[in-house]
């Protein structure tokens, strides 16, 4: 059982509700059960890290960068221990949940390091001194998603912690236990607990937490849906950043190498089992060389082996949640009755040992008009679009046709277009002979339209810390 963390005890939610956590892969199994928490403990929290933060906040930037890393350690110790909880609880597979595991501690390193950044600036000034000083901007409220459950935190409780700030954490009712490893790990690390709260729940408890004033900082990875509702309650005096969905196309162009371009599509496509941000949900292929990529794409997918994330040789999980799953069956169904041609998949597997998981076979259309549900709404479930596209202009109005814009690819052996691409398409993350998926940990992370606020980006150093710091003024001349 898990419980939520206020003022440094382990608690229950004031009214002891709980929700269970099954593993997806067999929801026969139950793996967790955690705190159904509601506005009153999301108030308890807020008191406790607006009360607890300052004693951290008061830390040299040193010691702010020594727990991070020592964090970073804990999370190192056993990741084994630590993947196959995570393949239990949020179902993708092993391979995927080692490459979480491991780059959460790499991400904690090098937000500790930030702490040392945190420069200002100096100015000209006709007389006296005149620059910048970047302080903390108090409680941090850090909401986040199921499909990364260590990594996407990390990405928020380390450089607001670095910053000198107090977080209190808010991750997705579906992975409890990976909440509490990332916040336990920063315990033992010696972050002081009044600097950090973790309260676990739905909409309910983040909506209360949204609301609450002495929040000063918002900060949001999930659904466009639920990222408009919280800016909604946010409003315009509070800082708010939301990383949201996308609908992240492939352009494969007429020069390109084909087999490199199925290779990566379907990487990007159902690595993690379609639910990735900047998973690829649509192929824009040049006439010339769509029926071959289809052909090939549609191959590899049959390729795959689904499973439970534990055994060996499995490619794809299963997906989290039933809700989930329910999303994709209907947009298959609407894909069918919008007239698209379902090449491969479709619907959860035969094999009778995958009947008690959210299992979805890899799934293939062509034909997919371009005004259909399916070539224009998130699915976030292994189902990829194929559309026709017949020049590079084309391929940039379709792929610039829907109000998201997280990542795009584009394969291509032409330079030219490719960096005309990157000028043209609207997304925040462009890739050239990649897939969409995939991040470096250093470089600034952020979509474009309806994929983000755009007000500030995640992830890299500098323009990071702005989100998490309030910068003042300051001039001064001799007394
Ligand atoms: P979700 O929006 O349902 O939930 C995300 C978090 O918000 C959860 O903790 C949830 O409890 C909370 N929440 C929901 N409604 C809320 C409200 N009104 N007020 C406050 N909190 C609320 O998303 P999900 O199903 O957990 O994750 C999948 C979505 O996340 C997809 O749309 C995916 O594209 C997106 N995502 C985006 C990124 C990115 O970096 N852009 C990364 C990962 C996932």
């Amino acid at each position: 059982m898990t419980a939520n963390l206020i003022g440094g005890e382990w608690v229950a939610a004031r009214g002891g509700r709980l929700v269970e956590r099954r593993n997806p892969a067999d929801v026969r199994r139950v793996v967790a059960s955690a705190p159904d928490s509601a506005a009153e403990d999301a108030h308890d929290a807020v008191t406790a890290v607006a009360e607890g933060y300052r004693e951290w906040a008061r830390q040299s930037p040193e010691r702010r960068a020594e727990v991070l890393a020592a964090a970073a350690a804990v999370l190192e110790r056993d990741p084994e221990k630590l993947a196959t909880e995570l393949v239990t609880e949020e179902g993708k597979t092993f391979a995927e949940a080692l490459g979480e595991v491991r780059r959460t501690p790499a991400n904690l390193r090098y937000y500790a390091s930030e702490s040392l950044r945190l420069t200002g600036r100096t100015y000209p000034a006709a007389s006296g001194l005149v620059y910048t000083a970047r302080q903390p901007v108090g409680v941090v409220a850090a909401i986040t998603p199921w499909n990364f459950p260590l990594n996407i935190p990390s990405r928020k409780l380390g450089p607001a912690l670095a910053a000198g700030n107090g977080v209190v954490f808010k991750p997705s009712e579906v992975t409890p236990v990976l909440a509490c490893r990332l916040v336990e790990a920063l315990l033992e690390a010696g972050l002081p607990p009044g600097a950090i709260a973790l309260v676990h729940g739905g909409a309910r408890v983040g909506e209360a937490l949204t609301r609450d004033d002495r929040v000063a900082a918002v900060t949001f990875t999930g659904s466009t849906a639920a990222g408009r509702a919280i800016h909604a309650t946010v409003g315009p005096h509070r800082r708010c950043q939301l990383e949201m969905g996308g609908k992240n196309p492939v352009v494969v162009l007429e020069d390109a190498d084909v087999d490199r371009a199925a290779d990566l599509i379907v990487r990007g496509a159902f690595g993690l089992s379609g639910q990735a941000c900047t998973g690829t949900s649509r192929v824009l292929a040049h006439d010339d060389v769509h029926d071959t990529l289809l052909e090939r794409v549609v191959a590899r997918a049959e390729a795959l082996r689904l499973g439970g994330g534990l055994e060996d040789g499995v490619h794809m999980g299963p997906l989290a949640t039933r809700e989930q799953h329910a999303k994709t069956a209907e947009y298959v169904d609407a894909a069918l009755a919008d007239g698209a041609r379902l090449h491969t998949g479709g619907g959860p597997p035969e094999d009778p040992r995958l009947a008690h998981g959210y299992f979805f076979r890899p799934t293939v259309f062509s034909a997919v008009s371009r005004t259909s549900r399916l070539a224009r709404e998130e699915v976030f479930g292994p189902v990829l679009a194929f559309l026709r596209v017949s020049s590079f202009e084309d391929a940039i109005e379709v792929a610039n046709g829907t109000d998201y814009g997280l990542s795009a690819a584009i394969v291509t052996r032409d330079l030219g277009r490719a960096l005309a691409f990157a000028e043209e398409v609207g997304s925040g993350l462009v890739k050239v002979n990649q897939p969409t998926t995939g991040m470096a940990m250093n470089a600034p992370f952020g979509g474009l339209g309806a994929s983000s606020t755009q007000t500030f980006k995640e992830q890299a150093g500098e323009v990071m810390s702005h989100f998490y710091t309030v910068e003042k003024t300051v001039y001064v001349s001799n007394g």
